[in-house]
C-alpha cells in the first residue's frame, strides 16, 4: 500500500481519509503512516542484512515518543543531541545501548545521564569535550565509550544552514587534529576509544560527498590502525536527502551499497544516523483554508497553520508540496499559501495553482522530518495536534496544545 493514496478522489494515509482526520482532530494536524514509517525502516535496512550494523534514528528529525517506540521496536538504535532526547528515548522504550551522543554542547549533566543510562557511544566534537567526558568518567568510576567526530572538510552541497562537514562548521574535530587527540584519549583513563564518526550535513542528494567523506575516514582509520589504535566501528552519520519536489537522492540500495563496498573486508560494525531519510516523507501537515484574499499581484492563501508549524519553508526557503485533499469545483488560481503569523517570511509556499474555497483543507506534503521538532509557540500559538495511522485507525500521538498549556508556568509579579 502507498502511505498516502487517493480513494474516490479523497487523499487518504493508508485507508483513512485525510479529511475525516481534520473533521475529528481540527487543524493545524501532523498526520503520519505507520506503513510509511515501517516500509521505509526496512528498505534503509535491506541493504545491511547480513552485515554487523546499527540504524541510529536522528531523534532530532522527529521525537514523537510513538514514532520513538516504533522504532524501537524495529530494532533501531538513536542518535541524540541532548539529555533531553536521552529522557525521550528511554521513555519510548529505546534501549541506551543503542545510543549515540552527538552535539558540540554536552554539559556536565548530559554526559552523567548518557553515562548512567550506558549509551553505545559519545560522538565527541572538540578536545575539551573529550576531556570534560574523562572528568565526569572519573568522578563516576565508569569508562566512557567515544567516537571523534571528524571533520572530512567534504562539501555536502545542500543548503548552507545544514551543511555541517566543512572547516568553517562548528561541528566535529578539525581533520588534522583528530590523530593527535586520538592518541590522547588512548592515554586517558577513563575514556575507551570505540569509534570514528563523521556527518556532513543534510539533505544530500548526491553519493559523491558521502563516499569523498568516508574516503577520508578511512585514511584515518588506517593511521591510527598504524598508531595501535584499533577502530571498532564507523559511524557514517546520517544526512541522505528525501524528494520534496524533483530531486533526486541516491535510493536507500545505491547508497548503502556504495557504503558497504568501502568498508568490505574490515570487520567493523557499520553505523549509520538517518534522521529525514526515514520519516520526511511519512508524514504531512492539515490545515485549512481560513481566508482567500486576492491581490493586485498576489492571491493569497491563508491557512491555519504556519511558520511555528512548519519552520523549513521560513528558515531555508525549503520547498513542501502543497495540495488539496478533497474534489473542489473552485477555479484554480495560483496563490502564496501564507500563514497567520506576524512575519512576511510566514509562508509554507509561493506561487502554488490550487482549486480551493475558505473552509477547504490542504495538505502540506513531506512534513515528517523537521516540522513538529522545529515547532514553536511564536504568536502564542498552541502547538498542532499528532495523529498516527495505522491501517484504519488514526490514532491521536499527541494532544493539542491548550491555550492555558502555554503559559501555566509563568508568573506575575507579587
Ligand atoms: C541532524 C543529524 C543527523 C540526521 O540528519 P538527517 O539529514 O536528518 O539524516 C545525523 N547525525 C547528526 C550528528 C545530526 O546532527
Amino acid at each position: 500500500m502507498t502511505a498516502f493514496n487517493l480513494q474516490n478522489g479523497l487523499l487518504h494515509a493508508e485507508n483513512v481519509a485525510l479529511r475525516t482526520i481534520a473533521q475529528t482532530h481540527q487543524t493545524p494536524t501532523y498526520v503520519y503512516s505507520k506503513a510509511a514509517l515501517t516500509q521505509t525502516f526496512a528498505r534503509f535496512q535491506s541493504g545491511l542484512l547480513g552485515h554487523d550494523h546499527l540504524i541510529c534514528f536522528a531523534v532530532k528529525a522527529n521525537p514523537s515518543l510513538a514514532i520513538l517506540n516504533l522504532f524501537a521496536r524495529l530494532g533501531a538504535g538513536f542518535d541524540i543531541v541532548s539529555g533531553g532526547e536521552l529522557a525521550r528515548v528511554i521513555a519510548a522504550g529505546g534501549d541506551p545501548k543503542k545510543v549515540v551522543f552527538s552535539g558540540v554542547g554536552k554539559s556536565h549533566a548530559e554526559i552523567r545521564a548518557a553515562l548512567e543510562a550506558g549509551i553505545f557511544c559519545f560522538n565527541v566534537e572538540s578536545a575539551n569535550e573529550l576531556q570534560r567526558i574523562q572528568q565526569v568518567a572519573a568522578e563516576m568510576g565508569k569508562t566512557a565509550p567515544v567516537s571523534l567526530r571528524v571533520n572530512p572538510n567534504v562539501d555536502a552541497k545542500t543548503h548552507p544552514y545544514i551543511s555541517t562537514g566543512l572547516k568553517n562548521n562548528k561541528f566535529g574535530v578539525a581533520f588534522e587534529d583528530a590523530l593527535d587527540l586520538y592518541k590522547q584519549a588512548a592515554q586517558m583513563p577513563n575514556i575507551a576509544v570505540h569509534g570514528i564518526d563523521c556527518h556532513i550535513g543534510s539533505q544530500i542528494t548526491e553519493l559523491s560527498p558521502f563516499q569523498d567523506a568516508l574516503d577520508k575516514v578511512l585514511g584515518l582509520v588506517d593511521a591510527l590502525a598504524a598508531e595501535n589504535i584499533h577502530i571498532q566501528h564507523i559511524d557514517v552519520g546520517g544526512g541522505v536527502g528525501i524528494t520534496y519536489d524533483d530531486e533526486t537522492p541516491p535510493d536507500f540500495g545505491t547508497y548503502t551499497a556504495a557504503i558497504m563496498q568501502k568498508l568490505s573486508g574490515r570487520g567493523v560494525k557499520v553505523l549509520f544516523e538517518p534522521g529525514r531519510a526515514l520519516v520526511g516523507n511519512a508524514g504531512v501537515l492539515l490545515t485549512k483554508v481560513e481566508y482567500l484574499k486576492p491581490g493586485e499581484t498576489k492571491n493569497f492563501a491563508i491557512v491555519d497553520a504556519a511558520m511555528n508549524d512548519l519552520m523549513r519553508p521560513a528558515l531555508y526557503d525549503a520547498y513542501h508540496n502543497i495540495t488539496t485533499i478533497a474534489p473542489s469545483t473552485a477555479a484554480t488560481q495560483t496563490y502564496e499559501v501564507v500563514g497567520p503569523v506576524c512575519e512576511s517570511g510566514d509562508f509554507l509556499g509561493h506561487d502554488r495553482a490550487l482549486a480551493i474555497e475558505e473552509g477547504d483543507y490542504l495538505a502540506i506534503h513531506s512534513a515528517g522530518a523537521y516540522g513538529m521538532s522545529m515547532a514553536s509557540n511564536y504568536n502564542t500559538r498552541a502547538r498542532a495536534a499528532e495523529v498516527l495511522v495505522d491501517g484504519d485507525q488514526a490514532h491521536v500521538i499527541r494532544e493539542r496544545e491548550q491555550i492555558t498549556d502555554l503559559f501555566k508556568l509563568e508568573r506575575t509579579l507579587p
